[in-house]
C-alpha cells in the first residue's frame, strides 16, 4: 500500500510539474522563433513567464513543508484563541471561541487554520460568510471552519486531503492551488496527535473540523 501511495504520489507530482514546464517551453520557443522584442510583447512573456515561476515554487514550498514536517519542534504553548484569531485576521469573519491551550508548533498550527480559512473563503462566492469557531470537548479542541460555498460531494470527503487530489481540476487550478493545502492540513494535525475532517453541513457549503489534543491548564496570554 505504501508502495502504491508513493508511486501514486510521484507520478501526480510530475503531472503537475509538467503542465507549468510545458507552458514555459512553448512561450519561451515562439518568442524566440518570432523575434518581436517589442516593450509590449516582451512585457508580455514575463508576465507569463513569472507566473508559472511562481506557480512552481509555491508548489515545491507546499512538497517542502510536507516533507520535512517531522523534523519540525512541537514544544510550543499557544493559546486556542490566539490561533484563531490569528487566522481569522486574514479576512471579514465571524468568531467564536472558547479558551484552552494547545501544546506543538505554533507556525504549523497557524497554518493548519490559514489553509482552512483561505479554501473557505477561495471557493466561496463574495460577499457570503466564512464562521470559525472553537469549542472544547473533553481533551480535545476542536475547530469548525464553515462556509457558504459549493461543499464538497460526501464520496469525496476522504479523497480531498490526498496530496494533489481535487474536486473541480478546472476550478481549482484557476484559483490557484496544487491540491497540497489539504494533505498539510492533515499532516500537521496527525504531526500533533489529532485529526481533520470534512462534515456534513447543515446548510449548503463545507464544514471542516480540525481537533487537536489540549491540556488542561488555563491558557497562557
Ligand atoms: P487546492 O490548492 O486545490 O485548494 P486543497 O488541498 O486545499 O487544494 O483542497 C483540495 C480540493 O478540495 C480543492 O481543490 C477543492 O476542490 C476542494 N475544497 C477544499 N476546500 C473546499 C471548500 N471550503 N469548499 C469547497 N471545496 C473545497
Amino acid at each position: 500500500q505504501v508502495f502504491v501511495m508513493q508511486r501514486n504520489f510521484s507520478r501526480n507530482a510530475a503531472h503537475e510539474f509538467r503542465t507549468p514546464l510545458a507552458v514555459l517551453k512553448t512561450r519561451i520557443g515562439l518568442f524566440r522563433k518570432k523575434q518581436d522584442f517589442r516593450p509590449q510583447a516582451t512585457l508580455e512573456l514575463l508576465q507569463i513567464v513569472e507566473g508559472e515561476v511562481d506557480r512552481l515554487s509555491a508548489m515545491v514550498s507546499e512538497l517542502l513543508e510536507l516533507t520535512n514536517l517531522e523534523r519540525a519542534s512541537r514544544g510550543e504553548r499557544l493559546s486556542s484563541g490566539q490561533l484563531i484569531r490569528s487566522a481569522a485576521d486574514q479576512a471579514a469573519i465571524l468568531v467564536d471561541a472558547a479558551p484552552c491551550t494547545l501544546a506543538g508548533n505554533a507556525e504549523l498550527l497557524r497554518q493548519a487554520v490559514c489553509n482552512l480559512v483561505e479554501n473557505a473563503v477561495k471557493y466561496s462566492p463574495a460577499g457570503s460568510v466564512v464562521h470559525i469557531a472553537g469549542h472544547r470537548d473533553g481533551e480535545w479542541f476542536q475547530i469548525v471552519v464553515a462556509d457558504q460555498g459549493p461543499g464538497i460531494p460526501e464520496s469525496l470527503r476522504q479523497r480531498i486531503f490526498e496530496p494533489f487530489f481535487r474536486v473541480d481540476d478546472s476550478r481549482s487550478r484557476q484559483l490557484g492551488g496544487a491540491g497540497l493545502g489539504l494533505a498539510l492540513v492533515r499532516a500537521i494535525a496527525e504531526f500533533h496527535g489529532g485529526a481533520v475532517y470534512g462534515e456534513k453541513s447543515r446548510g449548503a457549503g463545507s464544514r471542516f473540523v480540525l481537533k487537536l489534543p489540549c491540556e488542561q491548564d488555563p491558557p497562557p496570554d
